[in-house]
Order: C-alpha cells, then sequence, then structure tokens
C-alpha cells in the first residue's frame, strides 16, 4: 500500500486540483493507496475545500484521509503526524501548493520500485528567486563538505522512500530536512531523480525570509547532532582545550615577565583575557564530560 502524506497550511485554493490531480495519476498506478492531507491549523476555507472534494471523489477506490493540528506546529510536526496515521509500506511526501508535478509519482515509485529504499527529487527550473537560490547552492556545498551528503537538492519537498526507513528517526523542530542524510547514513539505498516544479499558482511560500537565519541554525544543529550527539567530548573537548591553551599562554608569558623581568602585573588587562580563558576552558570540557555522562546513561537504560 502507498501512503500520500501532504502537509498543507492555508492551501483552500490548489487543494482540489492537487487532489484531482492525485487520484488520475493513482488510476494509472493501480495500487492501493491513501491520501493523507495533514492540516497544520489553516485558518481559511481549506477544510471545507476538502470535504467537498472527497464528496465528489466518492467513486473512488482510494481513501482520502484528513487530519488537522490544533494549531500551526510546522511543516515537520504535520509530516510527523501524517506517518503516524498511515499504513503504506511506501510513503509520498508532497506539498499541497502544486508545485510538485502528481506524473512524477510514477517515476519515484519506479526507483523504489528497482529496489532503492528512499528516492529524493531535485527541483528542475527551480522557480525561487535569486536569493534562495544563492542560499540553497551554499547550504548544499556545506552539506557536501561536513556532511558527505550525496544529495544535491535535500529540501525538495517530493520524495518516496519505505516506511523502514524512518525506523528510529527522530522528528524534532525542523530536522525533517536531514532525513534523506540520516537514511544514507544508516545504509538505506537512496538514490535521486529530477522532478518537476511549477511556479506557485495560489497564496504565498509559507516559509518567509526568517527561512534563511533559521535554516543556517537548523543546519548547524544538524551537524552538532550527527556528528557529535554520540561522543559530546570530541567537540566540547577540543574546543575547550583550545580555549585553556590559549589562556595558558598568556599566563606563563605574563609569569615569565613577572618572575624573571620584575614586570609588576597591575595594569595588565591581559591578564584578565588569560584567566578567563582558562576558566571557560575548564568549563567548556566539564560541558563535555557531562554530555558524555548523558550518552552513557541513556545508552545504559536502553
Ligand atoms: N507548510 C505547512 N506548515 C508550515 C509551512 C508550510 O504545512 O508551517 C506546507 C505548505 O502548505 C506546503 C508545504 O508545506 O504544502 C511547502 O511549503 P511552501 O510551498 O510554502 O514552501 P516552499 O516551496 O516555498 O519552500
Ligand atoms: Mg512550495
Amino acid at each position: 500500500m502507498l501512503s500520500i502524506i501532504i502537509p498543507f497550511y492555508n492551501e483552500a485554493e490548489s487543494l482540489p486540483t492537487l487532489i484531482k490531480h492525485l487520484i488520475e495519476v493513482l488510476e494509472k498506478i493501480k495500487k492501493e493507496a491513501e491520501i493523507i492531507l495533514v492540516d497544520d491549523g489553516s485558518d481559511d476555507s481549506s477544510k471545507f475545500k476538502i470535504q467537498n472534494s472527497k464528496l465528489q471523489f466518492k467513486t473512488q477506490n482510494y481513501q482520502i484521509k484528513l487530519i488537522s493540528h490544533r494549531k500551526r506546529f510546522g511543516k515537520g510536526k504535520a509530516l510527523q503526524t501524517g506517518i503516524e496515521n498511515s499504513s503504506g509500506e511506501v510513503i509520498i511526501f508532497m506539498d499541497a501548493d502544486l508545485q510538485d508535478e502528481p506524473n512524477d509519482l510514477l517515476r519515484l515509485l519506479e526507483k523504489i520500485g528497482q529496489g532503492y529504499d528512499l528516492v529524493n527529487g531535485i527541483r528542475q527550473d527551480r522557480q525561487d528567486n535569486f536569493i534562495i537560490k544563492t542560499y540553497s547552492f551554499i547550504a548544499k556545498l556545506f552539506l557536501k563538505i561536513f556532511f558527505r551528503s550525496p544529495f544535491t537538492d535535500i529540501n525538495c519537498g517530493f520524495k518516496a522512500f519505505k516506511k523502514e526507513v524512518l525506523q528510529d528517526f527522530t522528528f524534532y523542530g525542523n530536522n525533517f530536512r536531514f532525513f534523506p542524510l540520516y537514511a544514507f547514513y544508516k545504509g538505506y539505498k537512496v538514490v535521486e531523480i529530477e522532478v518537476k516544479n511549477h511556479p506557485r499558482q495560489f497564496g504565498k511560500s509559507k516559509f518567509g525570509k526568517s527561512k534563511l537565519f533559521i535554516g543556517i541554525l537548523d543546519t548547524l544543529t544538524a551537524y552538532f547532532l550527527y556528528q557529535f550527539s554520540e561522543k559530546p567530548l570530541h567537540f566540547f573537548g577540543i574546543f575547550g582545550t583550545i580555549l585553556f591553551f590559549m589562556g595558558n599562554v598568556i599566563l606563563m608569558y605574563l609569569a615569565v615577565e613577572r618572575l624573571f623581568y620584575h614586570v609588576l602585573l597591575y595594569r595588565r588587562p591581559i591578564l584578565f583575557l588569560g584567566m578567563l580563558l582558562v576558566i571557560v576552558g575548564i568549563q567548556v570540557v566539564m560541558t563535555g564530560m557531562i554530555g558524555e555522562l548523558i550518552v552513557f546513561f541513556q545508552k545504559k537504560k536502553n
């Protein structure tokens, strides 16, 4: 069975067309399928439009589920809600804004049929402005260098994967963007194919300009969690030791001057810098130790 999960926030104009097109495509696939629409706290007429479409397409063998969040919790949470309510072995993520081409679904599924565990879309002729494109390019490079990412367009909303890929993946904040990478790290077979990307016809993008800055923070969090959550001391240890070392060099220099050249220590602001670096350095290393303790007890419990 196939579960198509579509998170949406105020997409009333797009939804009926999307459902119609999807059903047309599903007819071609001839497989049992469910369309799971996750309403992320919309306050427009989205729900009403879905009810109408449901009545309209009642004859179909496909189930259309509508699940609503009480308020807007964000796309990541909406995807998670969709997964929790899905029963398919193969899951599709798709945006609700008609930017993804429903016909591409066939090509995504073809790859799954060929034995891949996760198929990620690469948006062709991306309909975003110059700033977003540049930003994406930098993000891609960063991911390639620091995460050894094999993906070209990790943030593409259109993907297909086997449900097992999600096993022990924890959705948290905006980390849904990195879940293809997680699958890759876990040794699942991943592949990317090109998918069409239409311009947005109705409404506005739901991710404002803050996306840029928040995106950077998310990437840093992901970097930290994936690289160091098992060994926090490697991160804090190195960082803290560098600070501690710099502080020591300064203090040593001051000590030599004081002892052998009789330069008095008052009126030497650098003394404070040296002391500060030593103390902060020790604290940072200790934070890493506490991190190690947390990881250790977590593992022991399981
Ligand atoms: N979306 C959502 N909750 C949010 C933000 C977005 O459910 O808080 C949905 C949105 O309705 C759309 C999909 O996530 O179906 C992708 O959003 P959008 O098209 O605005 O992002 P963009 O394509 O501009 O990156
Ligand atoms: Mg979009």
